[in-house]
């Protein structure tokens, strides 16, 4: 038995009627740990389980940490998330509320992940958060579920940090044969993805400059990388308060709350951004994520438009031009 839910798809009335083109919504705020981080995590943990692990470590002190310390739990491993000092309290309380044991190391996450990866014992499973086949096959059951539904999209929205979501949702449609297009979405300071297809090569960000942190790898997976060369990807960037607005404007028309990293995806939609001009039935991988809460949104809205519309428009448009030039 897996450890993650199957989870409904829905048409989105709202989303439909905001771009002109039939929404499907695949509801992964609806796994128990929060997100879609629990199909892929949940399934490399159940692997290590059999072979006789009896620790998982883990250095993610969002979603993926969350995953993992909820694996733990169901399977009755130990697990053990070496966090950043920058890690909030809300998100390390969310992976001590499952049992796990919770290490704050480090000025950032590369700190932190030394430290995880140097404690590793022979009985020890390190998991990663998205750069692991056994995480993408994972993943990929979301589009076993989709063509099981019978929903048939010509495009399919989702969000991308290290490019685990990317590389589960392609191998997906590369099972069921569909050749369908992947929009690809990310926040103008967590832009590692589009930076990197623009320029043909792997980008490394200097720094993460977005608030949308569960879309913040500093480079992507090499294989997520890989994949534009044998499947149409487009990228889209929204700004943070873009995504922020999108989050805020979904919970009001669907009741569901979900992260910045959640809203990017939802703003190309509810801004019908150019990149969906040519898609009539739109499926969005709605990934959730579990360490916002409605507060922390209204009040990133407020600081994000008092930093003033106007600023925030031209520097959408100046990474717009840049990427443009670039290509
Ligand atoms: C992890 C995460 C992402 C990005 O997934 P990757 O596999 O790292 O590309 C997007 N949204 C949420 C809510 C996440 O937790």
């Amino acid at each position: 038995m897996s450890l993650h839910v199957r989870t409904p798809a829905i048409v989105s009335s709202s989303l439909s009627r905001a771009s002109g083109r039939k929404v499907w919504l695949k509801l992964e705020s609806l796994q128990p740990s929060g997100s879609f981080k629990l199909r892929g995590i949940g399934l490399a943990c159940q692997e290590h389980a059999k072979r006789g692990v009896k620790r998982f470590v883990s250095s993610s002190g969002g979603n993926a940490g969350i995953a993992v310390a909820y694996a733990g739990r169901e399977l009755d491993i130990p697990v053990t998330v070496v966090v950043p000092e920058t890690t909030s309290p809300r998100a390390c309380r969310l992976i001590a509320d499952m049992k796990a044991e919770v290490l704050i190391h480090g000025a950032s996450w590369q700190e932190a992940n030394e430290r995880a990866l140097a404690m590793l014992g022979d009985s020890d499973a390190f998991i990663h958060p998205f750069d692991d086949p056994v995480v993408w096959r994972g993943h990929a059951t979301i589009i076993d579920e989709v063509v099981e539904d019978g929903v048939q999209p010509d495009l399919v929205v989702l969000s991308v940090g290290g490019g685990g979501l990317l590389s589960g949702i392609v191998e997906g449609l590369q099972r069921h044969t569909l050749n369908c297009p992947v929009l690809a979405v990310e926040t103008t300071g967590a832009s590692s993805f589009t930076q990197s297809v623009a320029r043909g090569e792997r980008i490394v960000l200097p720094a993460i400059e977005s608030i949308a942190t569960s879309l913040g790898a500093r480079q992507v997976s090499e294989h997520a990388f890989a994949l534009v060369a044998e499947h149409r990807i487009d990228c889209a960037v929204v700004s943070d308060l873009q995504a922020v607005e999108a989050c805020l404007r979904f919970l009001d028309d669907h009741r569901i709350l979900v992260e910045p990293a959640c809203g990017a995806g939802l703003a190309t939609l509810y801004r019908n951004v150019v990149e969906l001009a040519d898609y009539r039935t739109i499926l969005v991988i709605v990934c959730g994520g579990a360490t916002s809460t409605v507060e922390q949104l209204i009040a990133w809205r407020h600081s994000l438009s008092s930093a003033s519309n106007i600023e925030a428009e031209i520097c959408t448009s100046a990474d717009a031009c840049r990427v443009t030039l670039q290509i």
